[in-house]
């Protein structure tokens, strides 16, 4: 049995038998067989059925943002803010089955033309911290280009999957085109990676399980795309507009507790404007309500598990001074305050790994070129985020970057009509955005002769 909890109190939300291997074979079986039938039907009926879900997930937003709430300890507001997301995304990707597809390219004797074709069976591993709103950004395009889908949530939650799987057969997609399989991810996971019958793999996780998973796909060649962690930087130059940068800055590394792999948990603070900086973002970090998730007034809940609390705790080990501490609850509720290490060296542990919990860390810089090299000093390569006033330099930094995703003057840069994925050991491939259809289908190139 699976004891599902709800982080906030330590309170059994339910149990769910856990899925072995053989299980897993019978949804692989059932998706096989159903995706030849999903990938036949006219573009428009693909269509129309994509965007019948998008109306059956927005009847049931409230229902679903209320589960993820409960289940994931995330504050209700963002976990509706989430949940409009995972609308958006199969919205946006209802459109694709009748997008133009492929290319015409010029060659002699005939003409030559590339299609492009669903993959069959794919199967999605997703992670803990945004548990249904990552499984849309995969489950939506796979589904849009013609794929049946194999899902294995965290099993720290799996609510939301389970009741998406019930909403798609509701709104009429066809049964077996999606299939949520709850188990552990080193028994059911690992055998999704080396089934035989399935395609591709889309995961999102930790670097250390993507490695795993890459290798263990090599064997049957299968496709895979990775969008693992990030330990990314937060530049703020001394002639940005630092009210506004001090601002923005808690919610980029705080929001959702810290848990995200986009969190700009490295401030990189020009050192002539650091005293200004930290006096504001104290102000800020003092006042961020740390409490109910379902209290429409709460900016942060509490860390996933006991276990999270523990691997972030360790973070406070001394190598750093702790600059600003917010508030938490006492127990029960695995709760952990805000917290900003400031002045860091660059090389403390605190700064180089991700700690995936609310701990920021603060490190001075003198110039521009002082700023990319510490920015860029890490095998992650995910996101950022850049504050001046000046655009030319915006943009020059902006260009030396390492990271697949960035924003100036903003902490915000996941939409789903833009690219979303990493540099280097933060993950390969992309979701969202146009593009994400190239990672769940095959291009064929066809020649065909006129003389
Ligand atoms: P995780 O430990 O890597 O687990 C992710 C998923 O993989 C879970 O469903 C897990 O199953 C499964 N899994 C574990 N071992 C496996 C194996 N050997 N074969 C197949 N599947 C396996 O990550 P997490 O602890 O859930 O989430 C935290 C991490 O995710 C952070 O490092 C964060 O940076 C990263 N993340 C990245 C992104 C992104 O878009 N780049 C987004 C969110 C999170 P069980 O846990 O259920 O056993
Ligand atoms: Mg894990």
């Amino acid at each position: 049995m699976i004891t599902v909890r709800e982080p906030a109190t330590e309170t059994v939300l339910t149990e769910i038998p856990a899925a072995d291997r053989s299980l897993l074979d019978a949804a692989v079986a059932r998706a096989r067989e159903s995706a030849p039938a999903w990938r036949a039907l006219t573009p428009r009926a693909r269509a129309r059925a994509l965007s019948d879900l998008a109306a059956a997930l927005e009847q049931h937003v409230e229902e679903l943002a209320l589960l993820e709430a409960r289940n994931a300890g995330k504050p209700i507001a963002d976990a509706r803010g989430e949940m409009e997301m995972v609308i958006d995304a199969f919205r946006y990707y209802s459109g694709a089955p009748e997008r133009p597809l492929g290319e015409t390219i010029p060659v002699a004797g005939g003409q030559a033309f590339t299609v492009r074709e669903p993959l069959g069976v794919v199967g999605l591993i997703t992670p803990w911290n945004f548990p249904l709103l990552i499984a849309s950004w995969k489950l939506a395009p796979a589904l849009a280009a013609g794929n049946a889908v194999v899902l294995k949530p965290a099993v720290l939650t799996p609510m939301t999957a389970l009741r998406f799987e019930q909403l798609a057969s509701e709104a009429g997609i066809p049964e077996g085109v999606v299939n949520v399989v709850v188990g552990a991810g080193s028994t059911v996971g690992q055998r999704l990676v080396e089934h035989p019958d399935v395609a591709k793999i889309a995961f999102t996780g930790s670097t250390e399980v993507g490695r795993q998973i890459a290798a263990a796909a090599a064997p049957t060649i299968k496709r895979v795309t990775l969008e693992l962690g990030g330990k990314s930087p937060n530049i703020v130059f001394a002639d940005a507009d630092l009210q506004k940068a001090a601002a923005a800055a808690p919610a980029a590394v705080f929001g959702n507790a810290g848990q995200d792999c986009c969190a700009r948990s490295r401030i990189l603070v020009q050192r002539e404007a650091i005293d200004e900086f930290m006096q504001e973002l104290e102000q800020v970090v003092r006042s961020i309500r740390v409490g109910d998730p379902l209290d429409h007034s709460t900016q942060m809940g509490p860390l996933i598990s006991a276990g999270q609390r523990e691997a972030v705790s360790s973070f406070l080990n001394g190598e750093a001074p702790i600059a600003i501490r917010g508030s938490a609850p006492e127990g029960p509720g695995y709760w952990f305050p805000p917290t900003v290490l400031a002045p860091v060296d660059p090389h403390a542990r605190a700064a180089r790994e991700e700690i995936f919990g609310p701990i920021a860390v603060v490190i001075p810089f003198t110039d521009e070129a002082d700023a990319i090299r510490i920015a860029n000093d890490t095998i992650y390569g995910l996101s950022g985020s850049i504050w001046t006033r000046d655009g030319a330099k915006a943009l020059r930094v902006a260009h030396a970057l390492e990271c697949g995703v960035l924003s100036i003057n903003s902490n915000t840069s996941v939409r789903v009509a833009t690219p979303f994925g990493g540099f280097k050991q933060s993950g390969y491939g992309r979701e969202l955005g146009p593009h994400a259809l190239d990672a769940y289908t095959e291009v064929k190139s066809i020649f065909f002769a006129t003389s």
